[in-house]
C-alpha cells in the first residue's frame, strides 16, 4: 500500500518543475490538479523517492490506482474484450495465438468451468466475476515482468463503471475482438442473451476507438518521461 509520508520538498519541487503539477493518471473522476506524490514504481516494489520515479497525482487517482503498475513496470496486462454471445471463446482463441507458454490467463469461461458451472445463474455469474476481479487485482499490482491475459465482455462493473478508461490510463494492451452483431445475435440462445448482445453493441466499442485513445495517452506518457518516442530515451526509470 502507499506509504503516508512526505518526500523531500526539493525533490517535489524538481518533480513539478520537470513533469508539471497536472495529475499524471487521469483516471475516471480525476480532479486534474496534482496534490500528492505518486510513485510510478510503487514504494512497496522498491520504487524510490526520486524525480524519475515520482509524478504528481490528484488524491482521487492516487487512491483509485492503489499499487497497480503502468504496463511493463512489472506485469504487462493484455485485456481482450469480446461481446457476450461467444462466451469469450474468440478471446481465448486470440490469447492462445499470442501468449507464451506459461502465461496466466484470466477468463470468465475458464473460471466458470473450474467451478463446475455450465450455465451459471445470476448468483453464480457474480461469484465468477468476483474471482475474475480478484485475479486481475493481484496481477495488476505485480512487480514481476509477466504477461497476463484477461478476457472481458463489458469493460465496466458496478464499482468500476469506466474500466476501459483505467486500462488506457495504465497503458494496457487492449484488443477488441468483434465477430459482428449478426453472429453474436445468432449465438444468443434466449432473451437474456440477446439483451446482453444489444447492450454490448450499444457501447460502440471498437479497436479504432481504443487505438485512438491509446495514441493520445501514449503521447502524454512520452511527455511525462514514462514512455520513449525514440528521442527521449534517457528519462525512463529503470525497474
Ligand atoms: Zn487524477
Amino acid at each position: 500500500m502507499a506509504r503516508r509520508q512526505t518526500i523531500d520538498p526539493l525533490v517535489r519541487a524538481k518533480v513539478m518543475e520537470t513533469w508539471g503539477n497536472d495529475c499524471w493518471l487521469g483516471l475516471p473522476g480525476c480532479t486534474r490538479v496534482g496534490t500528492e506524490d505518486d510513485h510510478i514504481v510503487p514504494y512497496s516494489h522498491g520504487g524510490g523517492d526520486t524525480v524519475a520515479n515520482i509524478r504528481r497525482a490528484c488524491k482521487h487517482c492516487n487512491a483509485s490506482r492503489q499499487d497497480r503498475v503502468l504496463y511493463g513496470y512489472g506485469a504487462r496486462l493484455h485485456m481482450i474484450v469480446v461481446p457476450p454471445g461467444s462466451c469469450d471463446r474468440e478471446a481465448v482463441d486470440y490469447i492462445d495465438a499470442h501468449k507464451s507458454a506459461g502465461d496466466p490467463v484470466v477468463s470468465f469461461s475458464a473460471l466458470a468451468a473450474a467451478m463446475g458451472l455450465t450455465s451459471p445463474s445470476l448468483a453464480e455469474r457474480r461469484a465468477v466475476a468476483m474471482a475474475w476481479s480478484g485475479a486481475y487485482r493481484q496481477f495488476a499490482i505485480s512487480a514481476e515482468p509477466i504477461d497476463v491475459w484477461c478476457t472481458r465482455t463489458t469493460p465496466s462493473s458496478h464499482r468500476h463503471p469506466r474500466m476501459l478508461d483505467e486500462w488506457v490510463a495504465l497503458d494496457y494492451d487492449v484488443q477488441v475482438i468483434d465477430p459482428g452483431f449478426a453472429v453474436e445475435w445468432e449465438r444468443a440462445t434466449d432473451d437474456a442473451g440477446r439483451k446482453r448482445v444489444r447492450q454490448w453493441y450499444a457501447l460502440h466499442l471498437s479497436q479504432e476507438l481504443v487505438d485512438a485513445r491509446k495514441r493520445e495517452r501514449r503521447a502524454k506518457l512520452v511527455a511525462l518521461g514514462l514512455r520513449t518516442d525514440g528521442t527521449r530515451a534517457s528519462s525512463r526509470p529503470e525497474w
